[in-house]
């Protein structure tokens, strides 16, 4: 099973999740609501229980 977590959009404060491979990695994360780009670590609230 793919692990992944949940982040919320800095922007527009809505929650997705991504790949848990982008994590560790410096790759924005693109939202799909409001097409905004941050990192990780931007993000106001990261959920990765697993
Ligand atoms: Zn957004």
């Amino acid at each position: 099973m793919e692990k992944i977590f949940w982040v919320k959009c800095p922007k527009c404060s809505d929650r997705f999740y991504c790949d848990y491979g982008l994590k560790s990695k410096q790759v924005k994360l693109i939202c799909p609501f409001c097409q905004h780009e941050f990192g990780a670590a931007e993000s106001p609230e990261i959920d990765d229980r697993q």
